[in-house]
């Protein structure tokens, strides 16, 4: 069993994955871009239509940025490893969700934050992506 095997294929899932969500995206930035000079009321099918896709961007791209995540932790080596309590993720949740970056505990931890519409404090966790870098 070679870990660097595995994480290899984890990655090239997680770029298959992200090359498919990219063209998801950009179909769905065109759809709606052709939407826009409609004269349309609020209630018309289209209407809804349009906030549905809206909607299902926002949602693409929040599981980009998550993918985004893993690949930056597997460049890291720290893929599998919660970014929270830093405990390892089981293998059974990444098989169904490559892009975990958080075991079960801390993702439903964070979820209940983000429902409170508390911040969800990610410097706390040990990055430094969000922080300053500059200091005198
Ligand atoms: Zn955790």
């Amino acid at each position: 069993m070679s870990t660097n095997l595995a994480m290899q294929q984890e990655k090239e899932k997680l770029l298959a994955q992200r090359e498919q969500l990219v063209q998801d995206i950009e179909l769905l930035r065109e759809s709606l871009k052709g939407e826009v000079d409609m004269d349309v009321e609020e209630g018309d099918p289209d209407v809804i239509e349009r906030e549905k896709s809206v909607a299902l961007l926002a949602a693409l791209e929040s599981r980009l940025a998550s993918i985004d995540d893993a690949l930056k932790a597997i460049e890291r080596g720290t893929y599998g490893i919660c970014e929270r309590c830093g405990q390892p993720i089981p293998p059974e949740r990444l098989d169904v969700k490559p892009d975990a970056t958080l075991c079960v505990k801390c993702q439903s931890e964070v979820e209940r934050l983000k429902k409170r519409g508390l911040p969800v404090q990610r410097h706390r966790w040990g990055h430094v992506d969000f922080e300053q870098q500059e200091e005198d």
